[in-house]
């Protein structure tokens, strides 16, 4: 494909995917697990070998998204956290990671427990204390993630890259590569739960890392990481994620435009105290938000609810359009009460997390007038 395409026409496309061999307009799902030589034994597809290095299907999603993030080079993995566990592997005893508090739970927990059995020292602090953590602590790695997950808190990317040497690594989950860029803005890798909007469809499970500089070091560790430890998505997971991209810019878009919607809704009710959003002007990262983000600022909010807990869990019950399950940026709206799964991290136990879908907005935002009632 041409150059220059933008990110409609690049997802439309697959960048490019066909099937040369039946002339199909979509990719072939080739599920073989080692590839054939011939009589001289050489392969027969010099880059074809065994597919824990790779795959057809693998390369195909990678290279959606590699145009997608204006990145060098991507790989993806069979989770979001397989994803990040090969960024962290790649730390030697010894070394410090600054890693942002207030995250997605399932980041933190691991991170917390991986870098105790490393013998690597972990700084966690909160957005506002970033710069000043790297400054003080000299880290190799720092790890960020906005707009975070469920604080809908915002980290200016540029200023950070700017303020440390550190290889600069940012979750953009929930952001997707449509609205932000964060390997333009000075990251040096940037991460996606693959599960969640990229896929949309709440049915694949994948990770994914992209780097702007394929000849880092540290690029290379993840690159025989994956390989040697055999984190490899599998094709068939590949393939849907390639078809789910297509509509990826789409589904954004729209799910943009419904969260947009429904935030300011739901900020002018007398029944809320406050809404997490970045899109709302009186959010503290707003101006930040609104200069690295491009087409507006996801799909996820939170809801501080008036009044208990008890409030709460029966706003959460009375909705019928809004699933109680836990994810995030699939078609179909969820709501989730953060407190009953992490009573432990200081979540208030009247916030209501939502993953706005691309449903018609008015029934969405009658699903929450009722529920409020
Ligand atoms: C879900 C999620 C992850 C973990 O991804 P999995 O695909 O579930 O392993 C990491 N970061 C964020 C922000 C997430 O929402």
């Amino acid at each position: 494909m041409t150059k220059n395409l933008k990110p409609a026409t690049i997802a439309a496309h697959a960048a490019g995917a066909l099937d040369p061999q039946s002339g199909g307009v979509v990719p072939a799902l080739q599920p073989s697990t080692t590839f054939m030589r011939d009589e001289n034994y050489d392969l027969v597809r010099p880059d074809n070998i065994y597919s824990r290095d790779n795959s057809d299907n693998l390369r195909q999603a990678e290279a959606v998204l590699q145009r997608l993030e204006g990145a060098a080079d991507t790989l993806l993995f069979p989770s979001g956290m397989a994803a990040i566990a090969a960024v962290f592997r790649t730390l030697p005893n010894g070394a410090t990671a600054v890693v942002q508090s207030g995250i997605y739970w399932g980041t933190t927990a691991w991170i917390r427990d991986f870098t105790t059995r490393r013998d690597i020292t972990l700084v966690e602090v909160d957005v506002s204390e970033l710069a000043a953590a790297c400054e003080t602590h000299k880290p190799a790695l720092v790890f960020v993630e906005t707009p975070s997950n469920p604080w809908l808190k915002t980290v200016d990317i540029r200023a950070l890259a700017d303020a440390t040497d550190a290889t600069l690594v940012v979750d953009a989950t929930a952001a997707t590569p449509i609205l932000m860029q964060p390997l333009a803005l000075g990251a040096d890798i940037v991460m996606h739960s693959a599960t969640k909007g990229i896929n949309g469809h709440s049915d694949v499970l994948a990770g994914v890392l992209s780097t702007g500089n394929a000849d880092a070091k540290i690029w290379d560790d993840i690159r025989a990481d994956r390989k040697g430890a055999g984190a490899i998505l599998g094709p068939f997971e590949a393939w849907l994620l390639t078809r789910a991209m297509r509509t990826l810019p789409l589904r954004v878009e729209r799910m943009t435009q419904n969260a947009q919607a429904l935030a300011e809704h739901l900020m002018a009710h007398p029944k809320v105290a406050d809404v997490f959003y970045p899109g709302l002007p009186h959010h503290p990262g707003h101006d930040v938000a609104k200069r690295q983000m491009t087409g507006g600022f996801g799909g996820l909010l939170s809801v501080l609810v008036k009044g208990s807990k008890e409030d709460a869990l029966r706003v959460v019950g009375s909705l019928k359009l809004f699933l109680r399950a836990t994810s995030l940026g699939g078609v179909e709206s969820l709501v989730e009460h953060r407190h009953t799964i992490e009573p432990h991290t200081g979540i208030p136990e009247n916030l209501i997390r939502v993953s706005v879908g691309i449903e018609d907005i008015g029934d969405l935002i009658a699903d929450w007038e009722q529920a409020l009632e």
